[in-house]
């Protein structure tokens, strides 16, 4: 059973929708995250979760009871907010403490609890200092302290690891992981970076423009992206524009760059019609690069469910084991390959080829007709 479930939640402010009819659930013990580009609805969605905003429209069910309207110290949840909000003339502990004496627990268990939660985020001996005494990543451990507590269902968090530097950054999210299984809570976590998201989830709802672009595991995600849009956010990708010139029962054909060319037709996503405009989606680290004898275009070649066509090394780097190439093809336009060998030069004529089954094609953004939501800004 789902710990929190959401569904049809929408908030609008004035003209503009937010958030717009969002579905997903959480599962008890489950670390998710919200991941979408600034402005997209994420910390408005968490907000109504935490019961500080309320909804247009939907239903946000925790442990199977709605929660709508009921106020935010009703609901078993509690929220890390990006500036972190620590008390800064109460003391580490007292921090910690707050809740537990806002809600009457006796003062020797409140010390109890708050020793036992100084200890799990590891910050002992840390009681009696104040917030400003701390670096940026114990602060962050103070917060995480002071939403655990008091044992909520469920932990929100609205990027509070954005302050960091990369390294502390890394760190913090190892250590969310652990405290996460070590509490066995449920995490709620908000974020636009794509690193963080893919480094510490089970799960991921990726938003965009207040809707849900796609729900799954990060595996999911990076292999069946469902739009450009997932394919371009989730790691990087290869994106050919091209234009549907025939579908038949096994192949679709597209007018790509530099002419034609025929792909399974398992690689679309959605149904393709001529004449529909498209992106065509492979990932770097699909594209092979092999060396080649041909000087001159030997066209494409669908052979055994792999395809291969020709082209030029026009850069390279290396980036620890792997090497980077970017290839102008012969049809395909500029191509980026990511591969163990670094064997190739600038201006060395390759055979670049991948497996057809890696393939993902879109229909193309904005080449829909107009729809009438409200982009926002
Ligand atoms: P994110 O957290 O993904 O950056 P937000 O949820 O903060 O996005 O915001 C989503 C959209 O809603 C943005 O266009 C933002 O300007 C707008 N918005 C958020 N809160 C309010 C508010 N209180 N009043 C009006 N517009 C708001
Ligand atoms: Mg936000």
């Amino acid at each position: 059973m789902s710990l929190l479930r959401v569904r049809g939640l929408t908030k609008e402010f004035g003209d503009l929708v937010a958030v717009d009819d969002v579905d997903f659930d959480v599962a008890d013990g489950e670390f998710v995250s919200i991941l979408g580009p600034s402005g997209s609805g994420k910390s408005t969605v968490l907000r109504m979760v935490a019961g500080f905003e309320e909804p247009t429209e939907g239903e946000i069910a925790l442990d199977d009871v709605e929660i709508v309207g009921s106020p935010p110290f009703e609901r078993d949840v509690n929220m890390v907010f990006q500036d972190l909000a620590l008390f800064p003339h109460l003391t580490v502990a007292e921090n910690i403490g707050y809740g537990l004496k806002q809600s009457g627990v006796p003062a020797d268990e409140r010390r109890e609890r708050t020793e036992r939660m100084l200890e799990m985020v590891r910050l002992e001996g840390y009681g009696d200092r104040t917030p400003t005494e701390l670096s940026g990543g114990e602060q962050q451990r103070v917060a995480l302290a002071r939403a655990l507590v008091n044992e909520p269902a469920l932990v929100l968090f609205d990027e509070p690891l954005s302050s960091l530097d990369r390294k502390l950054r890394q760190h913090m999210q190892s250590e969310l992981q652990r405290i996460q299984v070590e509490t066995e809570t449920t995490f709620l976590y908000v974020t636009h970076d794509q690193e963080v998201a893919l480094a510490v989830s089970d799960r991921l709802v990726v938003l965009d423009d207040g809707e849900i672009q796609q729900v799954g595991t990060v595996e999911e995600l990076y292999e069946e992206p469902a739009s450009r849009f997932v394919a371009d956010f989730i790691g990087d990708v290869n994106a050919v524009e091209g234009r549907v010139t025939a579908v038949d029962d096994g192949t679709i054909g597209l007018d790509v760059d530099g002419g034609e060319v025929s792909i399974p037709r398992d690689a679309a996503v959605e149904d393709l019609a001529v004449d529909d405009a498209v992106d065509v989606c492979i990932r770097p680290f699909q594209v092979r690069v092999e060396p080649t004898d041909v000087d001159d275009s030997a066209g494409d070649a669908l052979v055994a469910g792999e395809f291969s066509t020709t082209g030029v090394v026009r850069s390279r780097s290396y980036q620890g084991s792997d090497s980077q190439y970017g290839i102008e093809t012969d049809r395909w336009g500029r191509l980026s390959a990511e591969v163990r060998s670094a064997a190739f030069d600038v201006d060395d004529r390759v055979t670049v080829a991948w497996d057809a089954a890696d393939v993902h094609v879109y229909r193309r953004d904005g080449e829909e007709p107009a729809d009438d939501r409200d982009g926002g800004s």
